[in-house]
């Protein structure tokens, strides 16, 4: 899990106009043109809003609402802009996640997600900075709500919140009779991650259902991690805690490309921590 930049090739009013510019439809490019005035008005409240880092409280604006469907009729995954929009956010961001959905890391982006949705927002449809490739389940989970019950935002902006540079991801390894189990958790020892922040974490891996997808997805890792001690057959404590530090070395160069909160860089380094899990090895 880790920030990703947001589009920097041109202003993102720039973008509307050419879309509009291309429209074909003549009465929705006139519609469109017609209300150019407001429509400058909203692009600056969201650069202003992004940058206080607050777009989840902008009000909405009823220049929206009015012009709904030439406004969303300017969005289409085939269209120049939104092919422009991924092709430039994957060379500016990490090559690791090149087709990774940000929210989850599981999956492959196969959409391109709306930050504040296109229904409710549809003045944002095609501002780039509310644009950021995602999955379709992430996407379907994300569904319309921006707060929850509180007015408190429900899942992380990648280019607006900071991420923390520490770990709040962890597995819990336990024996199960005789065969290993895991579990994901959040944790914050010490508040190291301002409440706030670490709040917003919770939200979003509740909203998006993030520690049991991770555990779905861990399950045939985990066994081939296992197997990957087994096959070691070590001799002794001194080699399994060498090889241990290794896998550990290895998980603290995969952090710097996934971050520390990756789901498989966690995994693997909690497996070389555990106690239990040594413990299971060499018996
Ligand atoms: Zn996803």
């Amino acid at each position: 899990m880790r920030n990703m930049k947001p589009y920097d090739q041109k202003e993102p009013f720039e973008v509307y106009k050419d879309a509009v510019e291309r429209k074909t439809n003549g009465a929705e490019k006139r519609e469109l043109q017609s209300i150019v005035r407001q429509m400058v008005d909203c692009y600056s409240n969201y650069d202003r809003h992004f940058l206080q880092n607050d777009l989840e409280y902008m009000p909405h604006a009823r220049v929206g609402a009015d012009h709904k469907d030439a406004l969303l009729g300017l969005y289409g995954s085939k269209l120049k802009l939104v092919k422009d929009f991924r092709k430039r956010y994957f060379e500016i961001n990490p090559q690791t996640y090149n087709n990774l959905c940000p929210y989850c890391v599981i999956n492959s982006s196969n959409t391109t997600e709306h930050i504040l949705p296109k229904d409710s927002y549809p003045e944002f449809a095609v501002d780039v900075k509310n644009l950021i490739p995602g999955c379709s389940e992430c996407n379907s989970a994300k569904g319309e709500d921006v707060l929850d019950e509180h007015g408190k935002k429900l899942v992380i902006n990648y280019y607006t919140d900071l991420l923390p540079d520490e770990q709040f991801l962890e597995v819990a390894i336990t024996l199960n009779g005789a065969s290993l189990n895991f579990k994901y958790y959040l944790d914050n020892p010490g508040n190291r991650i301002a409440p706030d922040l670490y709040a917003l974490i919770e939200r979003h891996f509740e909203k998006l259902h993030l520690l049991t997808r991770y555990k779905d997805k861990a399950i045939q890792e985990f066994a081939e991690i296992r197997n990957t001690y087994l096959a070691e057959q070590f001799a002794d404590e001194a080699s399994y805690d060498a090889f241990a530090a290794k896998q550990i070395c290895k998980c603290n160069l995969d952090a710097v490309e996934y971050g520390r909160n990756h789901w498989k860089v966690v995994l693997i380094k909690s497996c070389a921590e555990s106690y239990v899990f040594k413990q299971y090895i060499l018996t």
